[in-house]
This record gives C-alpha cells, sequence and structure tokens, in this order.
C-alpha cells in the first residue's frame, strides 16, 4: 500500500516538475526559513524546558507534563488521541495529511530520587528524596515540539503535503511503552521516525549503534506461607528463601554466561519482619544481551531458575515483565540526511557562565574538567560489539520503520547518568540552546524528507534490503504481557504535594531558575 502510494507521488512530482517548483520555495529556502522562525521562538522553547523539568514525573506518572504537552499541541493545530496502546499517560498528535508520515519521539519521564536545583554546580535537592530530571528527558518534548509547530506553519503557508505526528516517549527509564505501541500498530503509516535524546553532544548514527544491548526486564513473585519463625517455622514456606536461592543460582551461573550479557537484580519485597516467615517477597531482573535470540534464552534462563528456586521452597512463581527492548538498529539514510543538517546547524555558543557551571560540576563529582564540547560528531557508524551500553526502547520502532535516534547538545559531558548531577544544566542556558539546536536538527530532516518522495523511497530500500534482511522483528513481549502502568504511582503520589509548590509559572518569572531564586552559575567558592 505504502509503496503504491510512494511510486503515484513520484510520478506526480515526475511530471509536474513545474507546478512543484512553482507553488513551494525551494528546499533551502524552507530550510533558512524554518531556522530562522525556531530562533524566534528560543522563549517559547525555553519555557517548555523549564515547565516539564519542574514537573518531575517518574514514568507511567506523566500526568500534568502529557496534559501540558497535548495543550499546546492542541493550541496550534493538532489532533490528539490520549491514551493509546492502553497507557494512560501516552498519547500522539497528528496533523496534516498524506505521505509521508513523519513521526516524532522523545521521551517525558525522569529518574527517581534526582531532584536537583538547577544551575547549581553541587548535590542541592528542589525536594529531598523526590524525583528529578537526572538524565533531561524534560527537554525532548521542547525539541520536538518546536520543530512540529514550525513545520506545520511552512506546511500550511506553502502547501506542502504530508502528515506529522508526535509522540511521548512514556516510561523510557522503564524501557515500558514502544513495545506496546509498536503491538498496537502506532507505527504501521511511518514513512520515516525521527526520535531525539538529550546529550552532551550534537550528533547520530546509524546501524546497531548507541547502545548494543536489549532487554527483558521483569519481576518474579515468589509466594509462600506464612507462620511462626520461632514457633512453628516448620509450617512455614519461605518466599524469601526463594528469592535469594534465585539469586545464589544466577550468581553461579553468571560465571558461565557470554561475556556480552550484562545482568542486575533489585529486591523489591523481601518480606515484613524477622519473626513472620515472609509468605511473599519479589526480585526484579533486567537481562541483557546483544540480540534477541540471546536476550530470549537469557530470559528463558531466568524463568527456570525462578522455577528451580520453587522447587527448593516448596513456593511458588508469578512473574511480570515490566519492559523490553530489542538493540537498535537506525536508519543509514536518514542518518546521513540528519548529519548534514547537524554540520550545518553546528554547536550552540556557550557563555563563559555555561562553562563556569559545567567545569565546576565536572570538578564536584571528580569527573574529567572539560567543559562543554564545542564541534558537533561525525557521523557514528555501528559500534563494535564489545561497546556496552544501556537500552532504550526507542529501538524497536527503528526495525518497523527508518527511524534515527538524534543527541542533541543540551547538557554537560562526563557526568554518571541517571542522576542528580545530569539534572544540574537542564533547566539553565545550555538545555535551552542545546534544544533550539535540537529543533533545528529535527526540522530540516523533516523537511529533506517531505520534499523528496525519492528520499523516503532510498530509506525503505535500506530499512527492507539492508536494515531488516537477516533478522526480523519479534516482540520481547507475549501476546497477554500488557504495560505496567501502575508502576511509579506510590512513589510519585508520596511526592507530588511538594513538587507542586515548586511548579514554573511562566507568567511571573522568565526562567524557572529566576523563580527559584537562582544566581547563574551557582558554583562553590
Ligand atoms: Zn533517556
Amino acid at each position: 500500500m505504502r509503496h503504491c502510494k510512494m511510486l503515484l507521488l513520484s510520478l506526480v512530482v515526475l511530471l509536474a516538475p513545474q507546478v512543484w517548483s512553482q507553488q513551494k520555495p525551494m528546499l533551502e529556502d524552507l530550510k533558512k526559513e524554518a531556522m530562522q522562525e525556531i530562533d524566534r521562538r528560543q522563549a517559547f522553547t525555553q519555557q517548555m524546558v523549564d515547565q516539564i523539568f519542574s514537573y518531575a514525573e517518574l514514568g507511567f506518572q506523566e500526568y500534568e507534563t502529557s496534559r501540558y504537552v497535548t495543550g499546546i499541541l492542541e493550541k496550534n493545530g493538532f489532533k490528539v488521541e490520549r491514551g493509546i496502546a492502553g497507557i494512560p499517560t501516552a498519547w500522539v498528535a497528528t496533523y496534516g495529511s498524506g505521505m509521508p508520515v513523519i513521526d516524532f519521539m522523545a521521551d517525558l519521564d525522569c529518574i527517581p530520587r534526582a531532584s536537583q536545583k538547577p544551575g547549581v554546580a553541587y548535590h542541592d535537592p528542589i525536594v529531598e528524596g523526590a524525583p528529578g530530571h537526572g538524565e533531561g528527558h524534560n527537554a525532548g518534548e521542547a525539541v520536538n515540539v518546536t520543530a512540529a509547530l514550525v513545520l506545520r506553519e511552512l506546511m500550511e503557508k506553502y502547501k506542502i503535503a504530508g502528515t506529522l505526528k508526535v509522540f511521548p516517549g512514556v516510561a523510557e527509564e522503564l524501557v515500558g511503552t514502544k513495545a506496546f505501541y509498536v503491538r498496537a500498530g502506532l507505527f504501521k503509516d511511518a514513512d520515516i521516525v525521527l526520535g531525539a535524546h538529550v546529550d552532551d553532544s550534537f550528533g547520530t548514527e546509524y546501524g546497531q549503534s548507541f547502545a548494543p544491548q536489549g532487554l527483558v526486564s521483569v519481576q518474579y513473585f515468589f509466594h509462600g506461607k506464612a507462620a511462626h519463625a520461632a514457633m512453628a517455622p516448620w509450617d512455614g514456606r519461605s518466599a524469601l528463601d526463594a528469592v535469594e536461592l534465585m539469586d545464589t543460582g544466577w550468581n553461579f551461573r553468571r560465571e558461565h554466561l557470554r561475556l556480552q550479557q550484562r545482568s542486575h537484580y533489585v529486591i523489591i519485597n523481601g518480606g515484613d519482619q524477622p519473626n513472620v516467615v515472609p509468605s511473599e517477597a519479589a526480585v526484579w531482573y533486567f537481562f541483557r544481551e546483544l540480540d534477541y535470540p540471546h536476550i530470549k534464552d537469557l530470559y528463558d534462563l531466568g524463568n527456570t531458575m525462578a522455577q528451580a528456586a520453587t522447587m527448593m521452597t516448596g513456593t511458588t512463581v508469578t512473574r511480570r515483565l515490566v519492559g523490553s527492548a530489542w538493540p537498535p538498529n537506525f536508519s543509514r539514510v536518514v542518518a546521513e540526511a540528519q548529519q548534514k543538517n547537524i554540520e550545518r546547524i553546528g554547536m550552540p555558543t556557550w557563555s563563559e557562565a555555561d562553562v563556569t557551571l559545567a567545569q565546576a560540576l565536572q570538578k564536584e563529582i571528580g569527573a574529567k574538567v572539560d567543559g562543554l564540547k564545542t564541534k558537533v560528531d561525525a557521523l557514528k557508524p555501528p559500534s563494535p560489539a564489545t561497546e556496552m551500553g544501556g537500552s532504550d526502547d526507542i529501538a524497536d520502532i527503528s526495525w518497523v520503520a527508518p527511524t534515527v535516534y538524534l543527541r542533541y547538545p543540551a547538557n554537560i559531558p562526563n557526568l554518571p547518568g541517571h542522576s542528580w548531577a545530569n539534572g544540574v544544566a537542564m533547566a539553565t542556558p545550555i538545555a535551552h540552546k542545546g534544544t533550539t539546536a535540537g529543533a533545528k536538527a529535527q526540522a530540516l530532516t523533516a523537511l529533506d524528507f517531505l520534499l523528496s518522495p525519492e528520499l523516503v523511497k532510498q530509506a525503505w530500500n535500506y530499512f527492507n534490503n539492508v536494515q531488516t534482511k537477516d533478522l526480523k522483528y519479534t516482540p520481547l513481549i507475549a501476546p497477554d504481557d500488557q504495560p505496567a502502568i501502575e508502576l511509579n504511582k506510590e512513589k510519585m503520589e508520596k511526592f507530588l504535594p511538594e513538587l507542586r509548590k515548586y511548579y514554573y509559572d511562566p507568567t511571573r518569572y522568565k526562567t524557572y531558575m529566576e523563580q527559584l531564586g537562582i544566581q547563574y552559575p551557582t558554583v562553590r567558592k
């Protein structure tokens, strides 16, 4: 279907070059106009970055953030569908009609215990113990929405055909949703998917690149029998024993697993008190490997270990898959187009204050002190299998449509990740300028594909004949697995009343730092 329509579109363009060029400015002029329009919206972009930073919502609990972002999109002519794929905080915002369909994806959620005052180069939480944007996901929607609003304006003004769809990466920190998005068929009509993720560098990549590992995230719940631990221990069956034996078994087996695997666990329920034999206990595992068959093997082995632990302890086990991700497989055709745009845009101009903040934070945490990056990255080819990284469920989308993942320069280099330190720059001029640069890269790349059906065709040829030639997508989620939308509910409810007091109010303050009374930059004397 797609390719018939594509062929037709190409024919129309071929047969009517005159009409095409008369009706629309050249790509080059459109790109210039898009860059100017994005620069004109710097205050809007900054407000979005700051507003979402102040919401600080954990995965599956992004209610304020989603209400805010969809509100902006609706006000600007996008049609919003909420609760997609059975996830209350997920949505899709659509503008335009016809081919090509360009999808935008960026995450929303934050990190537990990462609350941090922006612009302060040492640990100083806004709310002690509360979640915070210790990964910088607060900037992603500002990147994509700024780009999408400018594209919408240009498409309307110059009657450019095509459809824009904006998606949120709900619960990315739990790798919890995108496999369900794919299962719900949300990318069936996608021509190109442009993801964006915060970084300290400006670049893009193709193939199995930035983080070559996929994973299954699964919780095992052991069920035993309670008894008085002193008076009648023989009547009890300890679910905690099962957890410990599973972990011990796994740690012995680890020696005989491939070096490429990474597995980690936390005990999420260890019982209530020592004089009660724990009838319930639970452990949460991440099983990571380089490709689908190996991830699947590791997951099967985990299930066997859990079963074995029940046999040793006279307990039973149930499990809940709470996340999954394939290893990424990004489009070379789209990445090459994006790379040209990145090089054209260049790095933001950092002020002395920006560099002072970066160096002070790097010194504070004992990292290499080299300030902020000043050059864009070269196009990154696929990583060797030995280069390990985290996982990201955008990877699942990269196996069903030509996808790239822009890294935009909105944070400080050499940080530990998933920590308060990664939140320091995320509502400062470093994040604001990096987000504007990211929005330009997204808009310019979208224009490349909106204006060239031939380029869309090339991306699909590459997708079908190279990217997915030898390996096709098989979901790691089973048909009866459901999104773990109950996660983080209690954690979020505990902190909401305090966090609400610090929501950013752009009608009263130009920036969030101004609202918090922060001198930029605040560094140790
Ligand atoms: Zn992330």
